[in-house]
């Protein structure tokens, strides 16, 4: 293996700490970097620095709120406040949005329960969430869970929790691959999962 001087490797090595990002496309971003004029550089390296500033997360739902308390969509008096959509992240609630199939309220969990990674339901949004369904009227809870085992283990836990309060949960129809992301899934597939959405018995 090629060793680049010091600056060169230190960021390679940055680069190659990115999900699904190697070695070798590591070595391609610097290079391209390299090639760029210090304005670039400028203000590529602003945006990474100025990332984490003035983006707070929703008090209710946990969704990106910018300077605010809380979100758009849970500010808007529009949306539909009877229906409430469970996800992992905000990439998959970004994703549902873009359908435009779905207009009610969401609440993200910030991961999945996966206990062989230490992650156990207190690590995740789940507290906040019981308040909020126990306060509010949902005639309908969604589970957009990714169709992986710990999306349905993080499912089953939720049923369990809620099932005494007999609200009508619902599930992504099946379709969606086994394993597969929501985040990375096409718009049409999950306009498709969200309308074909079935109840949980
Ligand atoms: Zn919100």
């Amino acid at each position: 293996m090629v060793i680049y001087p010091n600056e060169i490797e230190n960021l390679i090595e940055k680069f190659n700490k990115l999900p699904g990002i190697g070695r070798k496309t590591s070595e391609k971003f610097v290079f391209y970097l390299l090639k760029q004029k210090p304005e670039f550089l400028n203000e590529f390296a602003n945006s990474i620095l100025n990332l984490q500033k003035n983006l707070n997360f929703c008090q209710i739902c946990n969704n990106f709120s910018g300077i605010q308390n809380l979100c758009e969509i849970c500010q808007d008096t529009s949306r539909n406040k009877s229906q409430l959509c469970i996800v992992e992240d905000i990439q998959d609630l970004a994703v549902i949005e873009s359908t435009k199939e779905y207009q009610g309220l969401y609440h993200v969990l910030g991961g999945q329960i996966n206990p062989l990674e230490g992650i156990t339901p207190e690590k995740l949004n789940i507290q906040k969430l019981i308040d909020r369904v126990k306060k509010e009227k949902f005639s309908e809870i969604i589970l957009a869970l990714n169709p992986d085992i710990q999306g349905e283990a993080t499912s089953f836990y939720l049923i369990k929790l809620f099932k005494p309060l007999k609200i009508k949960f619902t599930r992504l129809a099946r379709g969606l691959p086994m394993g597969s992301d929501l985040e990375y899934t096409d718009e049409t597939t999950l306009t498709n999962a969200l309308k074909g959405r079935q109840e949980i018995i």
